[in-house]
């Protein structure tokens, strides 16, 4: 639970209530076709070798959503992206900004295979998955995506610029305002860097403010 909402709840002002975007009809439909369309999908050869798909977790209709890379083999085993290491990080990361990944939160990867061996997509898999993204992307229509490491990031714009250069600034995909941050992965490697990825989060939560 969130810190604010432990206040709130101490406070005796719980359940909090947030105003929904109105779903509407074409986009259940669509949420129906992309959970039918990911698990049925052959398009790359990483279907030869998964366990099962992963498409996403989280509120469908969340303000934040956070995209990784690709499922490792505990997600390829459960079905649900950043359950092993890397999402333990990602749950302390969210937590620290007051979020948690099943309120307003909605947790997805680039890719929804995992890559046998854990390797880096290939760009014909990338390629190949973009439009479930792209479609996920516009479904839960965020006000502000996180894309966490060089996939997540180059993917959605479109560049081959290093996470040191695209992070510290807001870009756009599709018009949706979106700021890139090291991959919880890599941090577990890097532990210097966390500081830098906690600028990035408090810049996050300061430009959902402002949203
Ligand atoms: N790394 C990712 O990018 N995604 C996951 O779901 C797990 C680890």
């Amino acid at each position: 639970m969130s810190r604010r909402l432990e206040i709130l709840r101490e406070m005796g002002l719980t359940p909090v209530w947030r105003l929904r975007k109105e779903p509407v009809v074409t986009e259940e439909n669509g949420w129906i076709e992309i959970k039918q369309a990911v698990p049925a999908c052959t398009a790359c050869g990483l279907h030869k070798t998964r366990t099962q798909t992963v498409l996403g977790v989280g509120d469908e209709q969340a303000d934040w959503l956070f995209i990784g890379e690709a499922p490792g083999a505990e997600e390829d085993r459960l079905g649900e992206p950043f359950v092993g290491q890397a999402g333990k990080l990602l749950d302390n990361m969210l937590a620290a900004i007051g979020l948690s990944r099943n309120d307003n939160v909605y947790i997805c990867n680039v890719l929804k295979c995992r890559p046998p061996g854990n390797r880096n997509p290939e760009p014909e898999e990338v390629a190949k998955c973009s439009p479930h993204l792209m479609k996920q992307i516009s479904l839960i229509q965020p006000k502000l995506i996180i894309a966490m490491g060089r996939f997540a990031a180059q993917t959605l714009l479109n560049s081959d610029a290093s996470i040191a250069s695209l992070r510290g600034r807001l870009h756009r995909y599709a018009g949706l305002p979106l700021i890139v941050t090291y991959h919880p992965a890599y941090l577990l490697r890097n532990l210097p860097d966390k500081a830098k990825a906690w600028e990035d989060l408090v810049f996050a939560r300061k430009t959902m403010q402002s949203l």
